[in-house]
C-alpha cells in the first residue's frame, strides 16, 4: 500500500485532483493576463490580489491545488497523493504528508473552495465512532469563520478503537492527579493501545492532545503531560512523534 512512503492514491483520486489543478492554474493565468494598471496600491482589494498572485505562484511550483490556509500554514494538493503545507512564517514547505487521515483533513480543508474534493474522503469505517469535539459535523462555523475539525482530521469520526482510547486516557489521566508516575503510565497505556490498533504518531499526538485538553488541567499542567506523553512515545516513534518532545 506504501510505495516511496507516499501511500498509492487511485487512479480516480489522481484524475480529479489533476483536473482541479489544471483548471486552477488556467484560470490563474487568465486571472494574470486580464490585470490592468493598478488603481488601488494598498486597498483591501490590493492585498487580496497579491495573496491570490502569491498562491498561484506556489501551485506552480508544487504542481498543487490550493486547499487553504489554516493559521500559518497553506495547503496544497498534489495529485500523487500528497498534502503539502507552506509555512507563512518560514516562507517555505515544511510539510508533506500523505496517510490516510493527513489526506483527510486536506482535502476537507479544500472542500470548501472545491467541493468536488469531498467524494475523495475516506469513507467512514464500520465501528468508528462521532468525534467528541465536532459531533461528527467535521467543521464548524459559516463564511470566513468556517474551520476545519482538527481532532478529527476533518472526517467527522474517529477511527474503530480510538474514541475508548480517548475515554480511557481521560479518566486515567483524571486518576493520576499531579503523580508524574501515573502520568506516565496513562501515556504508555494510551501509546501502547494505540501501537496495537494500528495508528501512526500523528494520528495518536492528536488524540492525545484531545485528552489532555478534555481533562480540566491548567496551561502548565497540560504542557507538562505533552512533555511526558513525548518522552514515553519515544519507544514506540523514535524521533517521529510530532512535539513536545524537547
Ligand atoms: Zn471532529
Amino acid at each position: 500500500m506504501v510505495a516511496g512512503g507516499f501511500p498509492v492514491v487511485t487512479p480516480a483520486f489522481t484524475r480529479l485532483a489533476t483536473r482541479l489543478r489544471d483548471d486552477y492554474l488556467a484560470s490563474a493565468r487568465k486571472d494574470a493576463r486580464r490585470r490592468g494598471p493598478d488603481a488601488h496600491p494598498h486597498s483591501k482589494e490590493r492585498y487580496q490580489q497579491s495573496e491570490r498572485e502569491e498562491e498561484a505562484k506556489l501551485a506552480r511550483q508544487l504542481q498543487a491545488l490550493p486547499l487553504g490556509i489554516v493559521e500559518f500554514l497553506w495547503y496544497f494538493l498534489h495529485p500523487e497523493g500528497h498534502v503539502l503545507t507552506f509555512s507563512l512564517l518560514d516562507e517555505d514547505v515544511t510539510g508533506a504528508f500523505s496517510q490516510q487521515h493527513e489526506l483527510d483533513h486536506g482535502l476537507r480543508i479544500g472542500s470548501q473552495r472545491f467541493p468536488e474534493l469531498e467524494s475523495l474522503l475516506s469513507p467512514r469505517p464500520a465501528g468508528a465512532t462521532d468525534c467528541t469535539v465536532c459531533a461528527g459535523r467535521a467543521s464548524s462555523g459559516e463564511g470566513e469563520d468556517w474551520h476545519v475539525c482538527g481532532y478529527c482530521w476533518g472526517r467527522g469520526w474517529f477511527p474503530p478503537g480510538l474514541g475508548e482510547l480517548i475515554e480511557q486516557l481521560i479518566a486515567s489521566l483524571k486518576r493520576a492527579g499531579e503523580d508524574d508516575a501515573a502520568i506516565a503510565a496513562a501515556a504508555r497505556a494510551f501509546l501502547g493501545g494505540g501501537v496495537a490498533l494500528g495508528f501512526g504518531p500523528s494520528l495518536l499526538c492528536a488524540a492525545y492532545e484531545l485528552g489532555v485538553r478534555c481533562a480540566g488541567l491548567d496551561d502548565a499542567q497540560i504542557d507538562r503531560r505533552f512533555r511526558i506523553c513525548g518522552a514515553a512515545a519515544q519507544e514506540h516513534f523514535p524521533g517521529g512523534w510530532p512535539s513536545w518532545t524537547e
